[in-house]
């Protein structure tokens, strides 16, 4: 339950415990994505292995979104700069009965490009 996959099983997202609630962002990345997100403090996730992702950045650089090398699935961002120790993990790289039924936070990124 406390593990999510992207679709070829290459990368492995490790957390301390299943999110209790899950983000839905408008921003300009997060709607084209399709991602929900489930935040985490960095020292909390273990992504395995390290550099099985690539990733994306871009504007003020806060932060960089990570997909698997292999299969393109978004696994998490990672929060950079004064951002580091945040990261958002895609909930929906979890069994889909771990998030399915959680309440959803409509964040309104389009305004405030962070996730909240
Ligand atoms: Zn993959």
């Amino acid at each position: 339950m406390n593990e999510a996959s992207c679709h070829c099983g290459g990368v492995h997202v490790r957390v301390p415990a299943a999110p209790d609630t899950v983000t839905d962002c408008n921003c300009s990345i997060c709607r084209r994505l399709g991602a929900l997100w489930a935040y985490y403090p960095t020292a909390d996730v273990v992504i395995e292995p390290a550099d099985g992702t690539e990733t994306y950045v871009w504007g003020d650089r806060s932060l960089a979104f990570h997909r698997c090398k292999t299969c393109g699935c978004t696994t998490h961002w990672q929060g950079l700069g004064a951002h580091a120790d945040r990261v958002g993990v895609n909930a929906r790289l979890f069994e889909p009965e771990v998030w399915s039924g959680l309440p959803t936070r409509r964040f309104d990124g389009a305004a405030a490009p962070i996730g909240g």
